[in-house]
């Protein structure tokens, strides 16, 4: 029995060393060996044949067996366990990296500081003002009082009878006249709000408000610095042409088209066939706005103009629906 004992362990410990990286093998092996009707139960039947002074001694030695037997297969599992996990851990350091997301500009701020570094470039300096705005700046400074017809054509937000969410940047130009004395260049871009919503408009976009004020400033001034600005963002072959307008803080107003981006003056539907694209609006600053700032409309004049930087924006990166601006689709923003 001793010896029938020590060969099947032997057997075992060879056989069953070499199955850590075959599983399946492993689960026949310990079925053959400890199973039901494996080898060592085998040996358990024989049991009853051994001699009765020697029973006792060979049913410690099975007991044994089957102990040393178990240690051999849970150390092989064990080893086949650690050897699974360490595939699982190997790194493939030929593997092409998967880069992270790296966010960037809104097209709306790419577009805004665009304007503001040519207008920079030109000699004017970037100001902000509030977006919560008093009535008075937002209006009556700027020669809109209370019963002007003006008023209608901006859907205003009222906070309170003095306070509006300002419906244009206009009103910096009133804050910093207010402050400074000629001469002044200021470009001011920033939010604004009007109750309005469709396809061409959203309740907050986008404007840029500019003010040069000064000894002998002219509508030449006026002129020569758009030109430029136009030639700068949209290109030296631009074509560009002043319209009489009317503003009620300018005058005279002027509003300013280029030709059409799309189809370079020839007529298209995105310019309405005319081959013309009006832009930003603009005027020499109304004497009664001097008024308002302590101004002597005498000694100082100076020309104002604003633009929606939406609109830039579409004509500049060729967008035909405002909203897409404005739902934050990463398919969009991300061709910017
Ligand atoms: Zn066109």
């Amino acid at each position: 029995m001793k010896e029938a004992v020590e060969n099947l362990l032997e057997t075992a410990s060879h056989e069953v060393g070499g199955l850590a990286e075959d599983p399946k093998g492993l689960d026949q092996a310990r079925i053959r060996f400890l199973g039901r009707k494996g080898e060592l139960a085998q040996l358990f039947k024989e049991l009853g044949k051994v001699p009765e002074q020697e029973r006792r001694e060979a049913g410690r030695l099975l007991n044994e067996a089957k102990s040393k037997l178990e240690a051999i297969f849970s150390e092989v599992a064990e080893k086949a366990r650690q050897a699974a996990a360490g595939k699982r851990e190997a790194i493939d350091v030929t593997v092409p990296g998967r880069s992270p997301l790296v966010g960037r500009l809104h097209p709306i701020t790419q577009i805004a500081t665009e304007i503001t570094r040519i207008f920079n470039w030109l000699g004017f300096e970037t100001v902000e003002g509030p977006e919560v705005e008093l009535d008075y700046y937002n209006f009556e400074a700027l020669n809109i009082p209370k019963d002007h017809p003006a008023r209608e054509m901006q859907d205003t937000f009222y906070i309170s009878d003095d306070v509006v969410l300002r419906t244009h940047t206009s009103p910096i130009q009133v804050r910093v006249m207010e402050k400074r004395r000629p001469p002044i260049r200021v470009i001011a871009p920033g939010r604004t709000y009007r109750c309005d919503s469709d396809v061409t408009h959203t309740p907050m976009f986008h404007q840029v408000e500019g003010l040069m004020v000064g000894k002998g400033v002219s509508f030449g001034d006026l002129k020569g610095i758009l030109t430029t600005f136009v030639q700068q963002m949209f290109g030296p072959e631009t074509g560009l042409r002043f319209r009489p307008s009317f503003f009620p803080f300018t005058e005279p107003s002027a509003e300013v088209d280029i030709q059409c981006v799309m189809c370079r003056g020839a007529g298209c539907r995105v310019c309405s066939h005319t081959g013309w694209l009006e832009i930003l609006g603009s005027g020499m600053v109304d004497p009664e706005v001097y008024k308002y700032v302590g101004y002597d409309p005498e000694e100082v004049t100076g020309f104002a103009f604003g633009m929606g930087i939406e609109r830039i924006a579409m004509l500049k990166l060729g967008i035909d629906d405002l909203r897409l601006f404005f739902e934050n689709d990463l398919r969009f923003l991300s061709q910017f």
